[in-house]
């Protein structure tokens, strides 16, 4: 069987109507780039995410940068996030001329650990950045507390979280803005590269409006500099069919965890991806923990199973972030995560026997004798299943 870890086509099929009808609306008004139909969106999407506003632009990347540089957030400026994150984070940080700092995360939910937070606090701290990691979110209410009381800003990447919950609160309604991504294989993916910005203050909103359309509130006056990242008039087009899905489609990926979670829960070299009590789980990314994962990957990757890692090198020792001098053990969780972590096959449309599939492989994998033990000595080759198990402790 073959099972990709993605599979847009089996999304795209069902609806190619209906958003084939979209794309030819905004052909036939050449709505081409911002327009009713990225207008549409935002309106419905701000309401999705119980927020006043929301602003379309170009990238996840961009809604991060020009959340901040709505916020002010410049050279000599800190932001602290985490380093087990997609690079963008990080990037919009730099963008903006000020220094990401890091703090390590949780083991159990992969996002920043709140009792971290407030030590990576000095003077120039101006933000901080949690990040909704794999579609669960961060734990809001510290992080939140934290920063208040420094008198921070807090973004929310929700980039891989488009309907993650907390408390009942939707991901990117908490901070003062929240940003998402919706990169074609995001939960909510457009049909190429799109953004956006959400948050409930109207001054904010209207600055990251200003910025994503060169610093202009009305054409050819330009109050500040900006760039351009409107978003593309069919990319709102095919965000505002699919919108409408996102509900039914993220039940469909928590059937599908818990449908994995089932299969493997007797799988002791498989550590499951955990949902914290607070966290309403939208599971972008199902990310399972191994020991000697490159011949697991292999192992899986020859039986036609699409997998990923997510990711394999953390910020802090990506070369690009070198210049800030954080070696290896500087983030102990994070750096485990990236040497551990697997993306297996996740997205709505897969069928139970396919995750079925999945679940047999893997245990027919540890199971095998192509299971290489650390050495412990011995006759491991001849002992009984039991012994040869390898145990999977965390730090
Ligand atoms: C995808 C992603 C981004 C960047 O979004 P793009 O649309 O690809 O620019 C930022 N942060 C996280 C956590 C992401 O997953």
């Amino acid at each position: 069987m073959k099972i990709p870890f993605l599979d847009l086509k089996a999304q795209y099929l069902p609806l190619s109507e209906e958003i084939d009808d979209a794309l030819k609306q905004v052909l036939g008004a050449c709505a081409f780039s911002g327009g009713p139909f990225v207008e549409n969106f935002e309106k419905h999407f701000a309401s999705y995410c119980q927020c006043s506003h929301a602003i379309g632009v170009g990238s996840g990347t961009e809604a991060l940068w020009l959340a901040l540089l709505a916020l002010d957030v410049g050279k000599g400026d800190e932001v602290i996030t985490v380093p087990n994150t997609f690079i963008a984070t990080a990037e919009a940080i730099s963008l903006c001329g000020a220094s990401p700092v890091f703090v390590d995360v949780d083991e159990d939910s992969y996002t920043m650990d709140p009792a971290l937070l407030e030590a990576a606090i000095t003077p120039q701290t101006k933000a901080v950045i949690p990040v909704h990691l794999y579609g669960q979110m961060a734990d809001m209410d510290p992080i939140i507390n934290i920063a208040r009381k420094h008198g921070l800003y807090v973004i929310e990447d929700a980039c891989q979280a488009h309907g993650a919950g907390y408390k009942g609160k939707r991901a990117g309604s908490m901070g003062d803005a929240g940003c998402f991504s919706f990169y074609p294989g995001k939960n909510l993916g457009a049909y190429g590269e799109a953004g956006g910005v959400v948050t409930n203050n109207p001054d904010l909103a209207a600055k990251v409006k200003m910025l994503r359309d060169h610093g202009q509130s009305k054409k050819y006056f330009h109050e500040v500099v900006g760039v351009n990242s409107r978003m593309d008039g069919l990319q709102g087009a095919v965000l505002g069919v699919k919108l409408q899905y996102l509900t039914a489609w993220n039940e469909a990926r928590i059937r599908n965890a818990e449908l994995y979670k089932l299969m493997l829960a007797d799988v002791e070299e498989v550590t499951l991806p955990k949902n914290m009590d607070y966290a309403h789980h939208i599971n972008h990314v199902f990310a399972i923990r191994v020991k000697n994962r490159d011949a697991f990957m292999t192992a899986l990757t020859d039986k036609g199973i699409g997998c990923g890692i997510h990711y394999p090198v953390p910020i802090h020792l990506q070369s690009a972030y070198a210049s800030l001098g954080k070696g290896k053990g500087s983030y102990p969780v994070a750096e485990q995560c990236a040497e551990e972590l697997v993306s297996l096959p996740m997205f709505p449309e897969l069928k139970e026997e396919q995750i079925e599939y999945v679940a047999q492989e893997i245990k027919r994998y540890f199971r095998s004798s192509s299971y290489q033990l650390p050495d412990e000595g011995g006759n491991g080759g001849d002992a009984p299943l039991e012994t040869r198990r390898q145990e999977v402790v965390f730090l």
